[in-house]
């Protein structure tokens, strides 16, 4: 389905936000030919940059940095954008096309793109900027994190996600002391099925991290040099400092006080139409139809932020342009590399491929008509590809060849895509 509408090209876009959807926005406005104004307005002051090396190489290797930026400054500087770093549009008015800067600055569009992307979720009762209580989302949180990865500190990381889970694995490769804390009964509790979440405790376990799940937590207080974490049932752990990692808010506040529709983030089209005209959003902070799932998501992962800043960028050029992806998203932790193509939504049947026992082998999630929805790849990416283009070719694999390790996935894949 393509979303194609007849227009000139803008004067002047403006993208709020210099993120990893802001970045690749202005990159693609380029890419398709685009020669007028683009302002590249960011509150953070370094230059677009993805965030997944954040809870990876980054807080192990400060060289890794470099790497993380979108794009070399020379490229950057050749996309011709006014970029203002440091700024934060503080008010946007749709009908005037004018957005207003915190600094008092003022900004004429003709078509806008919100990229704000989202913050942490704030633990509740301790006050922000507690000394030892740490968040992890922008470089410089992550530059904080690393100067206190010293061998043999005591840290607590509250949530078993993913980037709670990422930061655990590096901060024990570091040697400290390290306890993930989860309300939840298990870890990854909205990622990934329980056989995957038990092995993966046990992995940490392994590797000298203690694992609490159904650990409802209290509050923080400041306790000598360093903090007390305390727990609903009464018990109280000490750490000399913690990483609060509960989660994600869209940054939706300017869209809703210019009247945009809202639905678990900034509601878009499948072409990243908000539902005021000329006003486009991408990334962490929209969300949209997803057909594979059926429903609306806001999905927080480097591919939606990539594809639906693409798809946006024409979009505003009105090129034709429709975002419809499966869900993909990767994480690296202890060494393993972990891919998953589609969510473990309820009802569905989880089997293995391979032994979980070595290591690398692929969990299959079928619905009830023994329909491949969900895989899970642990040290198996090269099993990833071919099972993505089998599914966006719409077919699917017999089961029991899927889950046959001795058949070489690729030809099994092969045989169903010609069938
Ligand atoms: C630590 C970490 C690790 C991750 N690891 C993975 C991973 O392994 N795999 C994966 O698929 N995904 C991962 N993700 C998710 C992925 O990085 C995000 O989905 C992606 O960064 C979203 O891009 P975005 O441009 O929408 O938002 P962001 O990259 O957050 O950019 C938004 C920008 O907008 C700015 N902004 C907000 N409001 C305003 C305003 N009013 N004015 C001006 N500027 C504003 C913000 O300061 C920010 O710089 C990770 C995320 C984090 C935080």
């Amino acid at each position: 389905m393509d979303f194609q509408i007849s227009m000139p090209d803008p004067e002047s876009i403006l993208i709020i936000g210099a993120g990893q959807a802001g970045g690749c926005a202005a990159a693609t406005l380029r890419g398709e030919g685009y020669a007028g104004r683009i302002v590249l307005v960011g509150a953070e002051q370094h230059r677009p940059y993805e965030r997944p090396p954040l809870s990876k190489s980054v807080l192990s290797d400060p060289e890794s940095e470099p790497g993380i930026f979108l794009h070399k400054p020379e490229f950057h500087e050749g996309l011709k954008l006014e970029y203002l770093p440091g700024t934060r549009v503080s008010d946007l008015d749709p009908a005037g096309k004018v957005a207003h800067t915190a600094d008092g600055g003022q900004i004429p569009w003709d078509r806008c793109l919100l990229a704000t992307g989202g913050r942490v979720r704030l633990l509740p009762g301790v006050p922000e900027g507690m000394a030892n209580v740490y968040y992890l989302r922008e470089l410089d949180d992550a530059r904080r994190l690393r100067e206190r990865l010293v061998p043999g500190a005591r840290v607590v990381v509250l949530g078993g996600g993913f980037l709670g889970l990422e930061f655990a694995a590096v901060a024990r490769e570091k040697g400290l002391e390290v306890t993930v804390v989860e309300a939840g009964s298990q870890l990854l509790g909205r990622a990934a099925p329980a056989l995957f979440a038990d092995w993966l405790r046990e992995q940490f376990a392994a590797s000298g991290v203690k694992v609490l799940c159904n650990a409802g937590v209290k509050g923080i207080q400041p306790a000598g040099q360093g903090v007390a974490v305390q727990f609903a049932d009464g018990g109280e752990l000490a750490a000399d400092f913690v990483l609060v990692s509960i989660g994600q808010v869209p940054n939706v506040e300017l869209a809703q006080s210019c009247g945009l529709a809202i639905d678990n983030g900034i509601a878009v089209d499948p072409a990243g139409r908000t539902s005021a005209p000329d006003i486009f959003a991408a990334g962490d902070c929209a969300s949209q139809d997803n057909r594979w799932l059926g429903r609306r998501v806001r999905l927080e992962s480097w591919q939606m932020a990539q594809e639906q800043a693409t798809v946006a960028a024409r979009a505003m050029l009105g090129k034709p342009a429709d975002c419809d992806l499966i869900p993909w998203f990767w994480s690296d932790q202890l060494g393993m590399n972990l891919q998953m193509l589609g969510v473990p939504e309820p009802g569905l049947q989880y089997e293995v491929r391979g032994a979980m026992d070595g290591g690398k082998f692929s969990i299959f999630g079928f619905d009830q008509v023994h329909r491949l929805r969900y895989v899970l790849a642990v040290n198996n990416g090269a099993d990833m590809r071919p099972l993505r283009n089998l599914l966006e070719a719409g077919k699917q694999a017999p089961r029991d060849q899927l889950l046959d390790a001795g058949k070489p996935l690729r030809e099994i894949v092969k045989q169903a895509l010609a069938a």
